[in-house]
């Protein structure tokens, strides 16, 4: 896997993923990513940005101004 922006090279790694909704943040941690070790740029595979925004969703409906989750506990 190579880097859309850089071509550097693409190695698996984790992250933290952070989304501000209209009246809550939603911040998950460890979230299985590959990033780019020349430029940094993160890439999440389809699971992954799908099982975020069920993720989302979920702590849309909590009503926390602040909800922070663990990918991997989620
Ligand atoms: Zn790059």
């Amino acid at each position: 896997m190579t880097c859309f922006f850089c071509k550097g090279n693409m190695i698996e790694s984790t992250t933290t993923f952070m989304v501000q909704l209209d009246n809550c943040i939603v911040i998950v941690k460890n979230v299985p990513c590959h990033k780019c070790d020349q430029c940094g740029e993160e890439a999440f595979s389809f699971e992954v940005s799908q099982r975020l925004e069920q993720i989302v969703d979920k702590c849309r409906e909590a009503l926390t101004e602040i909800a922070v989750v663990n990918y991997t506990a989620a």
